[in-house]
């Protein structure tokens, strides 16, 4: 059995600032939903400025928005999630609260209909969070907002990656306004992230690049 099959919550690695070192001038992160708001989070405490490229123009309250079509049902949020947002993101369950989220009982609160019947509660109250999925990304959103060194460019429809082995792992990204207007300009950074969710081949590619 590996050691990972004995993770539990009380085991889980959590994220600490202090063990992270510096790494660069600038880091790019390719979308703005869930993975590339705490991607920029993490990367914020390793260079001095990040850039998230985002091809949705940004909605400052908890809307739906086309680039995560997905979201629109009730979400609830397991505790592993909730915890390491609270590590990046202090005070996490709080905003959720206070915007109109909810502390219910899994067990109880919730009737799980699965297989034709509804499963029994349990006598272990089992904590979560629950919201619209929009409310979750608005509340980490508007952190990341107000985290000075990180910058959205929104409306900004990522298109490829340019690479040059003998220089930096990676060092162009083209992008270009959304609806094709406009022609494309280039970003460059030290490190890249993609949280766009449609590039297994840019995760692919990342990994073929060696870029951490
Ligand atoms: C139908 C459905 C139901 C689901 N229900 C649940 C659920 O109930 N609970 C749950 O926990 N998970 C659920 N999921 C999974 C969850 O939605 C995903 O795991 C989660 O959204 C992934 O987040 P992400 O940040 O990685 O990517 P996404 O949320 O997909 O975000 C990708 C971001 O990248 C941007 N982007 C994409 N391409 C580009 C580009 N070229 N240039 C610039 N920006 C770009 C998009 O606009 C978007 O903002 C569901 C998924 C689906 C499909």
């Amino acid at each position: 059995m590996s050691d990972r099959s004995h993770m539990t919550l009380a085991t889980m690695a959590r994220y600490e600032e202090a063990r992270v070192q510096p790494i660069g001038d600038r880091a790019i992160v390719v979308g703005g939903s869930m993975a590339g708001l705490c991607a920029a989070r993490i990367l914020h405490d390793v260079v001095d400025k990040v850039v998230i490229l985002e091809r949705d123009d940004l909605p400052h309250g908890p809307e739906s928005r086309g680039g995560a079509p997905q979201t629109s049902h009730p979400h609830a949020m397991l505790e592993a999630g909730r915890a390491t947002l609270e590590d990046l993101f202090p005070g996490f369950s709080n905003d959720v609260l206070a915007a109109g989220g909810l502390e219910l009982d899994m067990t109880r609160d919730i009737a799980w209909y699965d297989h034709g019947g509804v499963v029994a509660e349990s006598a272990t109250p089992l904590s979560a969070l629950y919201a619209s999925r929009p409310l979750f990304e608005h509340v980490v959103r508007e952190r990341v907002r107000d985290t000075p060194g990180i910058r959205f460019r929104e409306g900004c429809h990522f298109i490829d990656y340019q690479h040059d082995p003998a220089s930096e792992p990676c060092h162009g990204r083209p992008v270009q306004r959304r609806e094709g207007h406009g022609d494309g300009t280039r970003r460059d950074a030290h490190r890249r992230c993609d949280g766009s969710d449609e590039s297994d081949a840019g995760v692919a590619r990342a990994t073929r690049l060696s870029v951490p």
